[in-house]
């Protein structure tokens, strides 16, 4: 959206930001997968790649999102100032800073959650390889299915068995019939790391699991309808320092496949996990957050710019 940012874009009555404004620019649509635009891929059972990463690879290709001069407002409360970042295609970026800065708000506008929130307005963009994705050639159930979202707290739906839980969003999202959908858990479940602990009781319901078993089956939930990028909020604060590893080494499994943007509290796991990072701060107290600083995670540990981002990496505040 090219409006200043002055000008929030109101909420339409179902309070899409894109759909009361003109069409944005569009520019190159991403590249088609095998099955077209979304579609799962089309081959028969024998030509069905099998094993980690077959679904990932054969259903969408890795895609850079990138955020233009974002502002959220919640009502007249201005909670995003201007925040623009490149979320790389196949890496992960963590998103860090001390609570209320705009982290979660920044999160879920990257697919069109914020709008939600019936007071919620946005100005700015979000780019999906281009594509924007508030510009009205993708439906929000387009938008929410190439842009996967992993909650704080697992969430798994408790009358579902765990394998019923990893096909739950293909209906959705409009998942067509004529996929191998037993290959399709077994995939999912190998890559969200869960495989081994639950092939035996996919029966079972998903709230029988730990939480960072859970957690997984999540991931494995998100994966089924072959996201481009996905988000996480949190996906390690409820969880145990083992569980939390097993997520981390998922996550880090994942990027070779899919775009990762995470917002973690722990600045071990940002170090650990993420590629790139961006620093939020509220500069004044009622102000609106911003990204004060984004680069290499190496960098923003070692040398960052801003004293400010070596203060908070550092564990001086925050
Ligand atoms: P973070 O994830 O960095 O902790 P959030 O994005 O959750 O920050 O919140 C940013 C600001 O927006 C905070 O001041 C918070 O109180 C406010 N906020 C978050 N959600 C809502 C909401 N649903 N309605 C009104 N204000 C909200
Ligand atoms: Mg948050």
């Amino acid at each position: 959206m090219t409006a200043a940012d002055t000008t929030p874009i109101p909420p339409s009555p179902r309070h899409a930001p894109g759909a009361t404004t003109a069409p944005q620019t569009l520019r190159d649509a991403p590249p088609p997968g095998p099955g077209g635009d979304w579609g799962p891929p089309p081959p028969g059972p024998q030509d069905q790649p099998r094993g980690p990463g077959a679904v990932l690879a054969g259903g969408a290709q890795p895609a850079t999102l990138e955020a233009v001069a974002l502002s959220a407002w919640f009502g007249k409360r201005k909670v995003l100032e201007r925040c623009s970042l490149r979320m790389e295609a196949q890496k992960v970026t963590a998103l860090i800073g001390p609570s209320g800065c705009g982290k979660s708000t920044f999160l879920r506008i990257l697919n069109r959650m914020h709008e939600v929130v019936p007071s919620a307005q946005i100005a700015g963009r979000v780019e999906l390889d281009g594509v924007d994705i508030y510009g009205g050639s993708l439906s929000t159930t387009a938008v929410r299915t190439k842009i996967g979202m992993v909650f704080q707290k697992p969430n798994p739906f408790p009358a579902m068995t765990i394998g019923q839980n990893v096909l739950a969003g293909l209906k959705l999202s409009g998942t067509k019939s004529g996929v191998d959908l037993p290959a399709l858990v077994e995939e999912c479940l190998t890559k969200a790391g869960l495989w081994n602990e639950v092939k035996d009781r996919l029966n079972e319901g998903g709230q029988t699991l730990s939480g960072g078993q859970q957690q997984r089956l999540c991931i494995a939930r998100a994966l089924a309808v072959r996201p481009q990028v996905l988000l996480m909020d949190e996906p390690c604060s409820a969880l145990d320092p083992i569980s939390t590893r097993v997520v981390e080494e998922t996550i880090v499994e994942l990027a070779d496949d899919i775009t990762i943007v995470i917002v973690t509290h722990n600045m071990q796991q940002a170090a650990r996990v993420s590629t790139q990072c961006a620093f939020f701060l509220v500069e004044d107290q009622g102000k609106p957050g911003r990204i004060i600083e984004a680069g290499d995670t190496r960098v923003m540990f070692e040398a960052p710019t801003d004293p400010r981002t070596f203060d908070y990496v550092t564990g001086r505040f925050g």
